[in-house]
């Protein structure tokens, strides 16, 4: 099983992980983070294979990836 985290004190919302997923499986959430940044959510956590593409376009190294 794969899945990622993402801290949201990190993200600032550019959405550059919502196209990088292949699955889909990142989108912007509508809730801002304490700066004020709409952040990204991760769902479908069955579906992650673990490649990593999301967190390696993320600029401000948000989201990390966990492989069971
Ligand atoms: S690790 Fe791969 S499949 Fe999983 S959320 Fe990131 S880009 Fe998508
Ligand atoms: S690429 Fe990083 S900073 Fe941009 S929305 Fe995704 S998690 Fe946030």
């Amino acid at each position: 099983m794969a899945y990622i985290t993402i801290d949201d004190n990190r993200c600032k919302g550019c959405g550059l992980c919502t196209i990088a997923c292949p699955k889909k499986l990142v989108s912007m959430s509508e809730t801002p983070n304490s700066l004020g940044y709409t952040v990204a959510t991760f769902s479908s956590p069955e579906k992650c294979t673990g490649c990593a593409l999301c967190a390696e376009m993320c600029p401000d190294v948000a989201i990390s990836v966990f492989k069971e």
